[in-house]
């Protein structure tokens, strides 16, 4: 194959997998405007139903734009050798082959965020603030933005040293160690998430004492979940959007409800939502997704561990041999077909989890008020009760309001 042929390849899977979003996108205006079926006809009424149509728009025309933007940025760069010509200045730089790279992919990340920055102002203080769901200030938004550029830089920064000096130093293993390191550091933070990230982000607290902590508690003593794993945290500070989530491994589980949520439920459909987290607890689904993701992280490895030492890949972008952050770069987008392939997996696999999570809640009673939790919070969202059945299959990670109320009410 010459270096052309692999860029007319690496071309058409950049326009093909944005023709394919576009075309979901598409797919997913198109069904909004379908009746609400009879089972969810009392989610809105129909002043709230217009709300959440304009809503949705909103969010699609945003997210229209925002993906036209980039697909025209990164295709200049693409046609017009733009990374080849970044890839020239650093390494005029003449630093070592480990700091060329992360120069070259910090410039990357720096430019792609500046980018990003004014559309992600525009959805928090623009799109959201006009449906009544943000409460981010704006010493928030600038707090979160420089934590989140730290963490990037310490973490992101000293996980990337790791993997580049590896293939720097020890090409025919690289894809086995920089799995491996890869490994361990996911599964540590998986353990360790709400202790380091969510701190930094968030306070979490001890369920208050009260008549939901004896509820909580009776349920948890039925099941045999400890108490002292249940924690509210202060959403609010960013949304009124509500939720609630399971963390962890190991001796590190925990159940999060977020403040909104315990404001707008009430102690039965909290209750629910809280058997629903178990649910997954007691189905052990994040460990199985754990395992799941490290073996398909070794496909990735393995295959990149291909496409890194070969200069064809190089050449296809207009450089002249092959370098980690260049390759990487190439290997990116060659990957995204099959990157594709298994997130829609990953989400079939996702909503079986959420059905059984349900499933668990329904089987301790909870049936009822778990449905009209769901109800509560779909309406509370806005969000979209008829999506498109493809747009579902590819891109949800839960079933539909639908899907999960007739399942509940069989
Ligand atoms: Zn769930």
């Amino acid at each position: 194959m010459t270096p052309h042929t692999l860029f007319l390849i690496i071309l058409t899977i950049y326009i093909a997998d944005f023709v394919f979003g576009r075309y979901l996108s598409w797919l997913n205006i198109r069904s909004s405007k379908n009746p609400i079926p009879a089972e969810l006809s009392g989610i809105y009424d129909s002043e709230r139903y217009h709300k959440q149509q304009q809503y949705f728009r909103a969010n699609s025309r945003f997210g229209m734009t925002v993906s036209s933007f980039s697909f025209v940025v990164i295709m200049a760069m693409l046609l017009f050798g733009g990374f080849a010509s970044i890839n020239d200045i650093v390494q005029s730089w003449s630093l070592s082959a480990v700091w060329t790279s992360i120069a070259f992919l910090g410039i990357l990340y720096i430019a792609n965020d500046l980018i990003e920055l004014p559309f992600d102002i525009y959805d928090t203080f623009v799109i959201e603030q006009r449906f009544g769901f943000n409460k981010t200030t704006a010493g928030t938004f600038v707090l979160d933005r420089l934590k989140g550029y730290l963490l990037t830089a310490i973490i992101g920064g000293a996980l990337l040293y790791a993997v580049i000096y590896i293939y720097n130093a020890i090409p025919q293993y690289f894809w086995i160690l920089a799995w491996a390191v890869v490994s361990v550091f996911g599964l540590f933070m998986s353990v360790f998430y709400s202790d380091i990230i969510v701190p930094i982000f968030n306070k979490q607290k001890p369920l208050a004492d009260g008549e939901l902590r004896r509820s909580i508690e009776q349920f948890a003593d039925r099941v045999g979940f400890s108490l002292k794993n249940i924690y509210t945290i202060d959403g609010s500070k960013r949304s009124t959007k509500a939720n609630a989530y399971f963390s962890g491994m190991f001796g590190k589980k925990r159940i999060v409800l977020y403040d909104t949520l315990i404001e707008k439920l009430s102690t039965e459909e909290i209750v629910a939502v809280l058997a629903h987290e178990i649910g997954h607890y007691k189905h052990r689904h994040t460990m199985k997704s754990m395992v799941i993701s490290l073996l398909s992280n070794l496909l990735l490895f393995w295959l990149l561990g291909i496409v890194l030492g070969n200069d064809i890949f190089a050449r296809a972008l207009g450089c002249t041999s092959a370098s980690f952050h260049i390759n990487i770069l190439v290997f990116g987008i060659l990957y995204s077909p099959i990157s594709t392939v298994l997130g829609v997996s990953m989400n079939v696999l996702s909503r079986k989890f959420e059905y059984q999570a349900d499933g668990f809640a329904k089987q301790y009673g909870y049936g009822a008020a778990l449905v009209s939790a769901l109800g509560r919070l779909s309406s509370d969202s806005l969000s979209n009760l008829t999506p498109h059945r493809l747009v579902v299959f590819t891109e949800y990670s839960h079933p539909t309001l639908y899907q999960r109320i007739k399942e509940l009410n069989k």
